[in-house]
């Protein structure tokens, strides 16, 4: 008897002329999750099945598979002969001790000496038997016994299905840029838009010394929590410590996260586009906060030249931002309380609604090209 696990994926996406090139990403994906585990991985009649592993292994590559978009469902399983008495060996180990239960078997193997519905009733009526606590309920059991009858002579028996990730397979629909902060927005955004097949890198901004190394470690780790649903990440980071400098010594201000939201939104698009990525994608939520009116998505916007913004969270509400995060493991670490550099020199009374003639005349007192030149060389890139 050996434990394997079996990997469902969302077949309706795989579908189509482009199954092929999907279906070798999607496989690509799953082995980079299980770098280091010993495993192997075969298609098998529309599913997967992971094989070859420590037992111990188990619980551990099926919270990596689950991170990986485009798997549907996982359970383990135990893959045993195809005869009666070590299937119900089987049913036996993936029994609960007590409740109510049902047997399910699927049989591919039409030369098996039993049909699919006598198999049941078999393994259900040796599994009475063989403990007096269980009892049959086929309407709504507590727990149900699959039993798959394979054509290669072994069977497949399990008791759970653990919902995946969902979504297309990442590298099926470009590359885009995250700008993400340590907040709890941003590593949400990301997520979705990676869920969607697209590989994201992150782009964060720092105002060290104003802000500490700990708001600089939360981004990591926020990464690192990306990378396993990502298949890697590629962290960039930049200083805008001097911008904010100049803003705060030139210019009105109340204009400071304006102006440096139009800096930040820059700098984006030239890494973007050197880096081959193909948007920029932020956590804002419309009317979340005072620079998230759409006049300040306007004052931002304006500077892009080429690349389309994603906004995947627009038209959520913050609870519901936050209950994704805590369901992709991120919220923990973005409440960790550590500054971000939108908090660093902020002004009483932020603009709300800024007029671009206003934020232009602010902006026409510093030298935009000579900061982003600055702010480029400080440029540092991590591999998660
Ligand atoms: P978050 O929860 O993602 O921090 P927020 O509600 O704090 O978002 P803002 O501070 O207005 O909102 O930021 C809006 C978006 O701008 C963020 O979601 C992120 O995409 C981007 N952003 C903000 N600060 C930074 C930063 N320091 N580095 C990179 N991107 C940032
Ligand atoms: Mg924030």
């Amino acid at each position: 008897m050996e434990k394997v696990v079996i990997i469902r994926y969302a077949e309706i996406h795989l579908k189509g002329k482009n199954r092929g090139y999907f279906e070798h990403i999607f496989a690509v994906n799953m082995e980079k999750s299980l770098k280091g585990i010993r495993h192997e991985i075969h298609r098998q009649s529309g599913r997967y099945l992971v094989e070859g592993f420590k037992e111990n292994d188990a619980d551990l590559i099926v919270s990596k598979i689950k991170k990986v978009f485009g798997v549907h469902t996982v359970s383990v399983a135990y893959k045993v002969n195809s005869t009666l008495d070590d299937i119900f060996e089987a049913a036996k180990l993936v029994s609960e001790d007590y409740g109510t239960f049902k047997v399910e078997t699927h049989r591919a193997d039409k030369k098996f000496l039993l049909n699919s519905p006598q198999i049941s009733a078999e393994i259900g009526g040796r599994l009475l038997e063989s403990n007096p606590n269980l009892k049959v309920n086929v309407h709504e059991p507590d727990f149900i016994i699959n039993i798959d009858v394979r054509e290669n002579g072994t069977s497949l028996v399990f008791n759970k299905f653990e919902s995946g990730a969902d979504g297309m397979p990442v590298g099926t629909a470009g590359k885009g840029l995250l700008l993400i902060s340590g907040g709890i927005d941003s590593p949400v955004a990301g997520h979705m838009i990676a869920k969607r097949g697209m590989k994201i890198e992150g782009l964060h901004f720092h105002s060290y010394p104003y802000t500490n190394m700990q708001a600089r470690q939360k981004v990591n780790d926020l990464s690192a929590v990306l990378s396993e649903y990502n298949c890697g990440f590629t962290l960039n980071v930049v200083s805008v410590k001097k911008i904010q400098e100049e803003i705060h010594k030139n210019c009105n201000g109340a204009y400071m996260v304006t102006l440096l939201r139009r800096f930040m939104m820059r700098i984006a698009e030239i890494i973007a586009e050197r880096n081959g990525d193909q948007c920029i994608i932020t956590g804002e939520s419309l009317g979340q906060v005072a620079s998230q009116t759409v006049e300040g998505m306007t004052s931002s916007n304006a500077v892009i030249k080429n690349l389309p913004v994603l906004r995947p969270l627009c038209g959520f509400d913050k609870n519901e931002i936050i209950d994704r995060s805590r369901k992709i493991g991120t919220y923990e670490i973005s409440i960790q309380p550590y500054e971000d550099c939108c908090t660093v020199f902020l002004p009483d009374y932020p603009i709300i609604k800024p007029k671009i003639s206003d934020v232009l005349q602010e902006e026409a007192k510093l030298d935009v090209e000579g900061l982003i030149n600055d702010a480029l060389a400080t440029l540092e890139t991590v591999e998660m």
